[in-house]
């Protein structure tokens, strides 16, 4: 441990699931790490179970569609330790339906959490990384920001645009001390890779459907999304902005 000693690193998204990875990836490696999410209670577990580990956590609720929850949250990680050093955009959703059955609000819904809200927690958190001079900012887009999946236009559209979000970042703050990646998780074990499976009818099937077609026989762990945001995170990689990582195992052709 240790790679982001002292840093002050918010996620969101981070009452389960990769979100939660990520959080408990950057604390071992010594970050303070403000674990935000819809689910209050689910971010609370977390943040019990990584202090009885002795590593350092706190709570907050937060919509990453409401500007009110997104500048309390961004406020409360201030008054914990008066700077932010990392903010991991990982709230998302996915929801089922293609070009046209998927109705105005699906597509707003999807918008608002994967794309929009991502854009808000930047636009918050940057001007309090400015007051330091430096930050990392990590997006989780998705290997389907790249390929879109059948029946997922909402959640591509909205991945590849958080890819460009990502992009626009960083050339808009690299001059500022502030770097702007992406992580393109494949298929990771979490509650949204079950809801998928389950939505196809058949999630036996399509689980080694997705095994099948990648290099390494199967499928991702949160905790290697986790390691992966720990990399972007930290100062090592100072020269890493405007970029991404495909993270699927090798699904190849
Ligand atoms: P998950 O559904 O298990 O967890 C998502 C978390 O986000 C939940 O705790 C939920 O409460 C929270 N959330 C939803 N809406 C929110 C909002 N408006 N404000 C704040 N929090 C909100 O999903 P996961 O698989 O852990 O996915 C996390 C991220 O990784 C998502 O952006 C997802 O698109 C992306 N991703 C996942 C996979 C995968 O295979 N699991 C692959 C590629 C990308």
């Amino acid at each position: 441990g240790g790679r982001l000693n002292g840093k002050v690193v918010l996620v969101t998204g981070a009452a389960r699931g990769l979100g939660a990875a990520i959080a408990t990836a950057a604390a071992v490696e010594g970050a303070h790490v403000m674990v935000t999410d819809l689910d209050a209670a689910g971010a609370e577990a977390v943040v019990r179970q990584l202090g009885s580990e002795g590593l350092s956590a706190r709570a907050t609720m937060l919509d990453v569609t409401d500007q009110d929850s997104v500048d309390a949250a961004v406020r409360a990680t201030e008054d914990w330790h008066g700077r932010i050093d990392g903010l991991v955009n990982n709230a998302g959703l996915l929801i089922e339906a293609d070009v046209v059955s998927l109705t105005e609000a699906q597509w707003d819904t999807v918008m608002d959490v994967n794309l929009k809200g991502a854009w808000r927690m930047t636009k918050a958190v940057v001007p309090v990384m400015l007051e330091v001079g430096s930050g990392s900012i990590v997006n989780i887009s998705s290997l389907e920001g790249h390929f879109a999946r059948p029946g997922h236009v909402a959640y591509a559209v909205s991945k590849a645009a958080l890819l460009n979000l990502t992009r626009a970042t960083a050339v808009d703050f690299g001059r500022e001390g502030i770097r702007c990646n992406a992580i393109c998780p494949g298929s990771v074990e979490t509650d949204l890779l079950a809801q998928h499976f389950a939505a196809t009818g058949d999630p036996e099937a399509a689980a080694s459907d997705i095994i099948g077609r990648n290099r390494v026989g199967r499928l991702g762990r949160p905790e290697e999304i986790g390691a992966t945001a720990v990399f972007f995170l930290s100062d090592e990689v100072g020269y890493l902005n405007g970029s991404y990582l495909i993270v699927d195992g090798g699904r190849g052709a």
